[in-house]
């Protein structure tokens, strides 16, 4: 075992397992901290899934260095945190924070921070973030539930996380001169007391230069995006003898079929409204009636099996801007958030235990929820459906097959079209 990998959601982690074992890395997933009697053999990266994106600080610190502890006693040489590529945090943190205890821990004066994916449309040009060509502040970003991103400019981002540490920058030009350069700049900016630097990435061939550069660090952090040379890279150093094929397809246990929304992001907005326009049948989660009582776990269930057999159900509470800032008025962000995660997460209990073996779910913080309630700690990555988003297969507990989509992946016709790609 050589990468240890922490990452901070759910979502957030099946998108690098993906990445690194398209990239030849034989790679296991787990939820929560990988017990001690943890097989780890036979595997080159194991990440490890938190749900420490938006708990406070501190608990995201003590979180991540258990996670770290249990990866070096599993024999990881190489640590990588991951977070999301819109770079999700708030001025307290968690990205910040984590980063400096990981480096504390590993005992290392200097790592990256890159959330780049340009597959999916995220690009780092001087330091600024852009989704899908939009600076981050002024992507939907800007109205996230949770992590409302209202600064473009990752250097003060996370600068303002590290408060006395200075966050330096390897821009465009470095990096499109390739590794060697690069590194010249990492070494530039750790001179220059920086403890972090943030590296610019516009395309594929920019991760890879990326990965080669960093491929020595005993720490990086980013996206899954800078996972894409890692494996090549790695190989080239002597750390890994052979790059193993990615899978290309699972089969799905039989069963019924359900999707689970509660990402309020754009992309998954859209998808809602492709499945409803295509007809799969839908029912919409008011937050003020949860909260209410009137909307249940219960009532949710008997709507699904009341809905014609053979059909795929689609409960949502996704929703726009203004209606979620309306509900957050009145029940406040955190307990609006965890009440439809709660409930999603009973439904989804509730489904596995009528029969249901294959589950869309959408959204990190509510993947991670019903994860967690179905109990399924390890998980094996499947094909890809959308850049970032394979199908897994449930290695403990319960046996399904999940497709947990972080809230702003995948096309509109996620929803329809993700069943093609199992067996
Ligand atoms: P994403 O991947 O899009 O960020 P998440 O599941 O991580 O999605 O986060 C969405 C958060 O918003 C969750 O905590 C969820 O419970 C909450 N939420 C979902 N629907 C609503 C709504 N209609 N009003 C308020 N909060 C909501």
């Amino acid at each position: 075992m050589l990468l240890g990998c922490i990452a901070d959601d759910l979502t957030g982690a099946t998108d690098l397992s993906l990445m690194l074992s398209r990239a030849g890395l034989a790679t296991v997933q787990t939820t929560g901290i990988p017990p001690s009697h943890f097989e780890a053999s036979g595997y080159d990266a194991i990440v490890v899934a938190l749900k420490s994106r938006t708990i406070p600080a501190a608990d995201a610190i003590a979180q991540s260095l258990e996670a770290a502890d249990a990866l070096l006693a599993l024999g990881a040489k190489r640590f990588y945190f991951k977070y999301c590529s819109t770079f999700d945090s708030t001025d307290e943190g968690n990205i910040g924070p984590v980063t400096s205890a990981l480096m504390d821990k590993l005992g290392t004066d200097f790592t990256i921070a890159c959330p780049a994916f340009p597959a999916a449309g995220r690009s780092i040009y001087m330091g600024n973030l852009f989704v899908n060509g939009v600076p981050l502040a002024e992507s939907s970003m800007k109205d996230h539930p949770l992590t409302p991103m209202r600064d473009s400019n990752l250097m003060r981002v996370l600068g303002r996380q590290m408060p006395g540490q200075t966050v330096g920058l390897v821009a465009f030009p470095d990096i499109e001169a390739g590794p060697a350069a690069t590194k010249l700049a990492l070494g530039r900016e750790k001179a220059a007391g920086h403890r972090v630097a943030i590296l610019d990435a516009l395309s594929e061939s920019h991760l890879r230069t990326i990965g080669a550069a960093i491929a020595d660090m005993p720490l990086i952090t980013g996206g899954s995006g800078i996972a894409l040379g890692l494996p090549q890279a790695y190989q080239a150093a002597g750390l890994i003898k052979e790059l193993a094929a990615a899978p290309t397809s699972i089969v799905a246990p039989q069963g019924r079929a359900a999707i689970l929304a509660g990402s309020c992001s754009a992309a998954t907005r859209a998808q809602v409204a492709a499945a409803i326009a295509a007809g799969l049948p839908a029912l919409r989660l008011d937050p003020l009636s949860v909260a209410d009582g009137k909307t249940t776990s219960a009532s949710v269930f008997e709507w699904i099996n009341a809905q014609a057999p053979g059909s795929i159900p689609l409960v949502y509470s996704s929703d726009d801007p203004a209606n979620v800032a309306a509900v957050q008025e009145r029940l406040g962000r955190d307990q609006a958030g965890h009440l439809i995660e709660q409930l999603i997460a009973d439904v989804a209990v509730a489904l596995v235990q009528d029969g249901v073996t294959r589950l869309i779910v959408a959204g990190g913080e509510t993947s991670g929820a019903v994860v967690n309630a179905l109990g399924v700690k390890v998980l094996a990555i499947g094909p890809e459906i959308a850049p970032g988003v394979p199908w897994c297969l449930s290695r403990s507990g319960p046996e399904i097959a999940l497709a947990l989509k972080s809230g702003n992946f995948g096309a509109s016709d996620f929803f329809l079209k993700a069943w093609d790609f199992l067996v």
